[in-house]
């Protein structure tokens, strides 16, 4: 995240929990809390999700996303789709729509035309600062250079709580810059980029993708939580295990059915921010 667009990503966070927060404060779920979080920052350019995303290496926007429900299990997810302006509401809407769990491509595309999203054509998330983006990243590749994976990860996600003590996660990416069209993210896979369960705990992650697939990492945080870590513990211990056992880096935010959580990341910086009862706060690291 270089210096000029620290400010963006900041603003972006703390609309974001704005959103997140009223829909909890008027007695609204968990689930409808991260949803509008999450699309709150879809729908600003300045991250790496919908509006705005990385592209593929064909020049493409091409979106994973996944919801999912701590109380019920119920997850809703999508993969590849290039037409829908919120995937996260897509995902919801096969979250509490239908009998499945994921869909991708034109299949994801179809199921939520059929529920009244409307498709828009790819071009209309794709914007300037990343056609010139691509363009670096081919230029980097064509010369050898092995930077692609550290180009920058801008994935968005949310966690809440709310009064019932329900827990529920979403995130919501573009992926990675230059990347093979058809290509998958750990962001809407059950496990690696979210997770909730009452049980244990709900996690969103942004970072490299494929490390933190191999290593399941949002189970991985939220299994420690069941097994009597705290958040703020188990976070910082998966952001370690994904350094040391795969180099991998990234981040991710955790929290619990007890209202603790944990923030950490490897990265330089990652734009955060938390409101409890006691207030809010935001940032661009963890120290
Ligand atoms: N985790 C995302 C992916 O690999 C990328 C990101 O966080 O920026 O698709």
């Amino acid at each position: 995240m270089p210096d000029d667009v620290v400010q963006d990503h900041r603003r972006g966070v703390q609309n974001a929990l704005r959103v997140g927060w009223e829909v909890l404060a008027s007695g609204g779920s968990a689930l409808k809390a991260v949803e509008e979080a999450v699309a709150v920052m879809e729908d600003d350019d300045t991250f790496d999700a919908a509006l705005g995303s990385f592209l593929t290496a064909d020049g493409k926007v091409q979106m994973d996303a996944l919801i999912m429900d701590g109380a019920t299990m119920r997850a809703g997810g999508v993969g590849c789709v290039e037409r829908i302006r919120n995937p996260i509401r897509a995902a919801r809407l096969i979250l509490s729509e239908s009998p499945h769990v994921y869909f991708v491509g034109e299949g994801a595309e179809q199921f939520a035309a059929g529920l009244g999203i409307e498709l828009i054509d790819n071009r209309e998330l794709v914007i300037d600062r990343e056609r010139k983006r691509l363009a670096e990243a081919k230029a980097k590749a064509a010369a050898g250079e092995r930077d692609l994976t550290f180009a920058g990860h801008d994935t968005v996600g949310a966690v809440a709580l709310d009064r019932n003590a329900h827990l529920a996660a979403a995130t919501s990416t573009g992926g990675t810059v230059n990347k093979t069209p058809g290509r998958v993210g750990d962001s809407s896979l059950i496990g690696c980029g979210c997770y909730a369960d009452d049980q244990s705990g709900a996690v969103s992650c942004t970072g490299w993708g494929e490390p933190i697939m191999k290593l399941v990492l949002g189970k991985w945080a939220t299994d420690r939580i069941a097994n009597g870590s705290t958040p703020d513990l188990a976070a910082r211990e998966a952001i370690g295990y994904l350094n040391s056992r795969l180099d991998g880096h990234g981040g991710m935010i955790l929290l619990d059915a007890r209202g603790r959580y944990g923030i950490a990341h490897n990265t330089p910086r990652m734009a955060w921010a938390v409101r409890t009862k006691s207030g809010e706060q935001s940032g661009i690291q963890i120290p």
